[in-house]
């Protein structure tokens, strides 16, 4: 059965999107289907793999209405073994127009119970907020994974997602459990991005993954050629880290050497 992982974080532009690309990417390259939601209205993740967002007619907002089937949402992208259930603008409605629905928090996780055999990993690209898409995501999710930008107030904000994770756990998904905190945009030219890191390292310990995403150029550029940044530029260093984290999601060795 698919494994499935949110990655959320409240705070805005802290590398959701650009992770939930390039990680699905890199693990794509293993040679088993992986599938990105796009839960996230700026449909970021949808253009970033090239998908041209006015092409799109079916999304995952049709899931949220019960207008179509997950199943029937799900686009081939350019790359073998990548799939998304693309975004779109509509999806700003949902958090509106859940709101007086039974069993609201769990409409993407009845959705995705019914396809995630066919996936070894499903992937879900959280908007920047803790409203009912969020919700909904860490409902439907095995696992999260916590982004965080080796910037100034990078942990402000850290305690309020722990508790929605916590009351997640609590009321709608006792499995839940934190994949992985991941440092972006590390700057190794400037000193703070070393001190955020430690500081993250010291108060989460095990759960901050190894592998540290630099700040690279590439990463940033990649998205408007509508690619994940290996098929861009597989040597950049962005691409290189990317793939070292999905060996260590993974917990193999050997995808990064098939490039
Ligand atoms: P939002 O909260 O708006 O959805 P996000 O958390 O999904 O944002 P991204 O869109 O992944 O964040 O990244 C924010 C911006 O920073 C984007 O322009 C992206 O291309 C750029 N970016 C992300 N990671 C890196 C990186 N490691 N190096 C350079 N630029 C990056
Ligand atoms: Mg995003």
């Amino acid at each position: 059965m698919g494994r499935i992982i949110s990655i959320a974080n409240q705070k805005g532009g802290v590398g959701k999107t650009t992770t939930a690309i390039n990680l699905a990417a890199s693990i794509a390259l293993a040679g088993e289907d992986i599938l990105i939601v796009d839960a996230d209205p700026q449909c970021n993740s949808t253009s970033g793999v090239g998908i041209v967002k006015k092409h799109v007619v079916r999304s995952v907002y049709d899931v949220y209405t019960s207008k179509y089937a997950i199943r029937d949402t799900i686009l081939a992208t350019a790359f073998e073994h990548l799939f998304i259930v693309p975004g779109t603008v509509d999806l700003l409605a949902v958090e509106i127009e859940l709101v007086s629905m039974e069993r609201r928090e769990w409409v993407l996780s009845d959705a995705l119970n019914s396809i995630r055999d066919r996936y070894k990993y499903i992937l879900i690209d959280c908007p920047p907020s803790l409203g009912l898409l969020t919700l909904n995501a860490l409902t439907a999710a095995d696992s999260v994974i916590i982004p965080v930008q080796c910037e100034y107030y990078a942990l402000e904000g850290l305690s309020m997602l722990m508790r929605t994770i916590n009351l997640v756990q609590k009321s709608f998904n006792p499995s839940l459990s934190i994949e992985g905190i991941l440092l972006t945009m590390y700057d190794a030219r400037n000193s703070l991005s070393a001190q955020v890191a430690a500081e993250v390292q010291t108060y989460f310990d095990k759960k901050v993954y190894t592998t540290i995403i630099p700040r690279n150029v590439t990463l940033a550029e990649a998205p408007g050629h509508g690619k994940p940044a290996l098929h861009y530029d597989v040597r950049s260093k962005g691409a290189q880290t990317y793939l070292a984290l999905a060996r260590e999601v993974l917990n193999e060795k050997g995808i990064g050497q098939r490039t």
